[in-house]
C-alpha cells in the first residue's frame, strides 16, 4: 500500500547522508566521535548499544565503548563521565538506560556535558528545545519529525493529538510539533473520551507503550498516524499502540511497527553526533 512510510527506507537514506558528511569532515582531519556507556547486563541494553556501536563504524564514526559492570559506583561512573566531558575525540556521550538502582540517573544524566548530550535529556537541552533553540533535539521524536518532513507533511495549523507524556517521547515530540506551528493536544492517562481526541487529529503521534489501544475507527479519514509503541505480543510478534490494519483503511500515512519509527532513533543518534563534530571543526 502506498499509504505506508517506510522508516527503514528513511533511516537508511539519512545514514547515507550522515555517511558522506563523515568522509567530508574527516577530510579536514575530525573524525567524529561517540561514547557509548553501558552498566551492567541487561539483556535488551546489551542489543541497543551493539546496534549503535555498528551502525557508527559503517557511517565511519569512532565508537568508544565502556561496558561496565553492574557493581559499578555511582562515583566510579561520573569520573568515566568527567574524563569523556574532556576527551577531544568524544563528541557525543550516550549512557544507556536505564542504570543499576544504586545509580541515581538524573544525577549521570546531568553530569554529561550538555555540549556532548546526543540525547537531548540534559534539562539544559530540554530548556532549550521548550524556548525553541534546541541544541540537541532527543533521538525517538526527532526521528519522528524527520519522518514527517520526508512524507511531506506541512504540520503549519494541523491538529496534532500526542498520546503519551513521557520525557524521552510524547513531550519533547508536542514541542517540536509546536515550534513546527501545529495546535498540540497532549493525551495520558487521565485523559477524557481519548477516542474523540484522536478523532480530531490531522496527525496522531502515539507513544503509549499498549498493544493496540488506538482503534483504526477513531483515526479520522486521511490522518497521518505515527505509531512510536513498541510492544512485544506473544513470543515473538512485535505490535504498535495503533490498530494497525484497521487504521490503514483510513489514514493517509501510517507508519508499520516494525519497520516504522524504530528504525529512526539510531539514524537520529548518528545525526546528532555528526552535528556536534560539525560544530568542534567549526571552532
Ligand atoms: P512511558 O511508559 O514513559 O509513557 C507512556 C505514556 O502513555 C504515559 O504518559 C502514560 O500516561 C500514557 N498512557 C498510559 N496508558 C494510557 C492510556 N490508557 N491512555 C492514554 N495514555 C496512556 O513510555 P515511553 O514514552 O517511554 O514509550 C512509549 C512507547 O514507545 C513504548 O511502547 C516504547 O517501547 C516505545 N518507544 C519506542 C522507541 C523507538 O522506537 N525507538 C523509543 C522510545 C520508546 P501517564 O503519564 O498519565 O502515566
Amino acid at each position: 500500500m502506498d499509504n505506508i512510510i517506510d522508516g527503514k527506507a528513511i533511516a537508511a537514506a539519512i545514514r547515507e547522508e550522515i555517511a558522506q558528511d563523515v568522509e567530508a569532515l574527516k577530510t579536514k582531519c575530525v573524525t567524529p566521535g561517540l561514547a557509548v556507556v553501558l552498566v551492567g547486563e541487561d539483556p535488551a541494553s546489551r542489543v541497543y548499544v551493539t546496534m549503535k556501536e555498528k551502525a557508527c563504524t559503517q557511517a565511519g564514526i569512532f565508537s568508544d565503548e565502556h561496558k561496565l559492570p553492574a557493581e559499578t559506583s555511582e562515583s566510579e561512573l561520573l569520573a568515566l563521565i568527567d574524563r569523556l566531558n574532556q576527551d577531544q575525540r568524544i563528541d557525543g556521550i550516550l549512557v544507556q538506560l536505564p542504570l543499576p538502582d544504586h545509580i541515581n540517573e538524573n544525577k549521570i544524566l546531568e553530569a554529561i556535558s550538555p555540549t556532548k548530550d546526543v540525547d537531548g535529556f540534559h534539562p539544559y537541552n530540554v530548556g532549550r528545545l521548550v524556548t525553541g533553540t534546541p541544541l540537541f533535539q532527543p533521538c525517538t521524536p526527532f526521528g519522528v519529525m524527520k519522518m514527517l518532513e520526508h512524507t511531506g507533511v506541512d504540520l503549519t495549523g494541523k491538529e496534532v493529538v500526542v498520546v503519551g507524556r513521557s520525557n524521552i517521547v510524547g513531550k519533547p515530540v508536542a514541542l517540536m510539533c509546536l515550534a513546527q506551528h501545529a495546535t498540540v493536544t497532549i493525551c495520558h492517562s487521565r485523559t477524557r473520551n481519548l477516542a474523540e481526541q484522536v478523532g480530531r487529529a490531522d496527525v496522531v503521534i502515539a507513544a503509549v507503550g499498549r498493544p493496540e489501544m488506538i482503534k483504526g475507527e477513531w483515526i479520522k479519514e486521511g490522518a497521518v498516524v505515527i505509531d512510536v509503541g513498541v510492544n512485544r505480543v506473544g513470543e515473538k510478534k512485535l505490535v504498535g499502540d495503533v490498530e494497525y490494519q484497521a487504521a490503514l483503511q483510513r489514514a493517509s500515512a501510517i507508519t508499520p511497527v516494525p519497520g516504522g519509527v524504530g528504525p529512526m532513533t539510531i539514524s537520529m543518534l548518528l545525526y546528532n553526533t555528526l552535528l556536534s563534530a560539525k560544530r568542534r571543526a567549526a571552532l
